[in-house]
């Protein structure tokens, strides 16, 4: 704790590990001893370096950008980056130290990275975003390689700066390799690939509601976000049946009572994706929608919520609100949404609560087939992609009821996951020594 004071994020991410599998390893010979989770806790390396660019003022910016390389034990370094004025060491460490289990439990060959820069993308013209690419690129790829580590995109990241950051690798290096995933169809890219963590989501959770002999079908959904991952996760359940009541970015939330239907999704698509403009533009189009400054949406009344934005985005009073509203089940799409305060009381109450390593692990996982058909140079069809990634979720899910059931028949989801993630990993680093 002491080496790592002012890292409050990633302390809370092993925090949350330590207090599911320190009892385990006690119970185990072969993990009991052996500094395991002390060695996970420390990366494997840290890079930092200067990022300067031109804007289109001519005026010449400085960025800091960053890579943790957290574990290899299992495979090549591999996890998304992250553009946003947030990031920071401690952000970036707990998100590489959650990756290293999450990547575990897809069963792939992937060990866990994280990185990123705090440029903020917002407001930037493509030219200035393209020059900044290109210059976080010009460094970092020292540092990466389709053996070493493979960079995928997190918030701020999508395939418009994955396409500038490979154009700048491929320049520096005369070579086409699958260095990064998320690339467009046409240049190396994985169908399914875009829809994979919002979909992977709502597998998960139609797999949770299974348990309890519920399904998606007729539910109201409270979706956070309005992202890459919110904009799946609504249209899987959307495709299941469910109801989706809100959308969000970091201005507010929509709600919409009728339910978010997919025309209104493609609206929110085009604004998003391709116009770059505000989630409060949906309420100014669709007048039965009410746009709340400033707000999150987890005080609509919902039978699941799917927190799709970002880390610690719903609060221990959240939490009240949605169990007294009736929420039966909250699958995290994003990474660590929900505050320690929050889980808590999800568990208290014995609803249905799937951390993110579990339930958003499916983007990863895609991820990884990506990579596998590059090295393979072909490309799957849809259904093949997809039928895969429902698998995956499926034996996720299973590992978790392996390690997570309770005596008296509750699934501990963060227990599963965590302990599942770390058997892999701690059994090949304890093969391969301490190194
Ligand atoms: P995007 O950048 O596509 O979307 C992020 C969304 O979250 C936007 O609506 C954004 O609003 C909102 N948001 C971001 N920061 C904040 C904040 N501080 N407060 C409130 N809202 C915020 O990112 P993704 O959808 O890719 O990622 C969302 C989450 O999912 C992250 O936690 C990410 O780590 C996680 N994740 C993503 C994966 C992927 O494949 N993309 C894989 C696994 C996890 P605004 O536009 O206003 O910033």
């Amino acid at each position: 704790k002491a080496r790592n004071a002012n890292e409050p994020e990633f302390l809370q991410a092993v925090q949350e590990v330590a207090e599911t599998v320190l009892d385990y390893i006690a119970e185990q010979d072969i993990y009991n001893g052996k500094n395991i989770l002390l060695r996970m806790a420390e990366p494997e390396r840290v890079i930092s370096f200067r990022v300067s660019w031109v804007d289109d003022q001519g005026e010449i910016q400085v960025n800091r950008g960053y890579r943790i390389q957290m574990n290899s034990a299992i495979g090549p370094y591999k996890g998304g980056l992250r553009f946003h004025p947030t990031v920071n060491q401690s952000i970036l460490k707990f998100l590489a130290f959650e990756q290293v289990f999450k990547n575990s439990l897809t069963t792939l060959p992937m060990g866990g990275g994280k990185g990123g820069s705090d440029f903020d993308p917002k407001g930037k013209s493509d030219a200035e975003i393209m020059r900044f690419c290109h210059n976080f690129m010009a460094e970092l790829s020292r540092h990466i390689g389709p053996f070493t580590d493979i960079p995928a995109g997190d918030i701020g990241v999508g395939a418009r700066e994955i396409g500038f950051l490979f154009g700048m690798y491929k320049k520096i290096r005369n070579e086409f390799t699958g260095v990064l995933t998320g690339k467009g169809l046409s240049w190396g890219g994985s169908l399914i690939r875009p829809e994979a963590t919002g979909y992977g989501t709502v597998y998960f959770a139609e797999s949770m509601l299974k348990t309890k002999g519920e399904k998606m079908k007729g539910k109201k959904v409270v979706i956070s976000g309005s992202g890459n991952v919110a904009q799946y996760a609504a249209e899987k359940v959307l495709q299941l049946g469910g109801k989706v009541l809100t959308l969000s970015d970091s201005s507010g939330y929509i709600f919409d009572e009728e339910g978010v239907d997919a025309e209104k999704l493609a609206f929110v698509m085009d604004l998003k994706n391709n116009r770059r403009g505000r989630i409060s533009e949906y309420a100014a189009k669709y007048p039965n929608a009410k746009f709340f400054e400033g707000e999150t949406p987890w005080k609509v009344a919902c039978d699941i919520a799917l927190p799709c934005a970002t880390q610690n985005e719903l609060s221990g009073y959240d939490a009240d609100v949605l169990l007294e509203n009736g929420c039966i089940c909250v699958a995290e799409g994003a990474n660590m949404p929900s505050m320690p305060e929050a889980v808590q009381k999800f568990h208290d109450k014995k609803i249905l609560f799937a951390p993110g390593k579990a339930s958003n692990a499916g983007g990863v996982a895609t991820s990884g087939l990506e990579m596998s058909q590059n090295s393979l140079r072909i490309s799957w069809t849809r259904e093949e992609v997809d039928g895969r990634l429902k698998e995956i979720m499926e034996n996720i899910h299973n590992s978790c009821l392996e390690y997570g059931k309770e005596e008296d028949g509750f699934i501990n989801y963060v227990k599963g996951a965590n302990i599942a993630g770390f058997v892999k990993v701690a059994d090949a680093m304890l093969a391969q020594g301490v190194v």
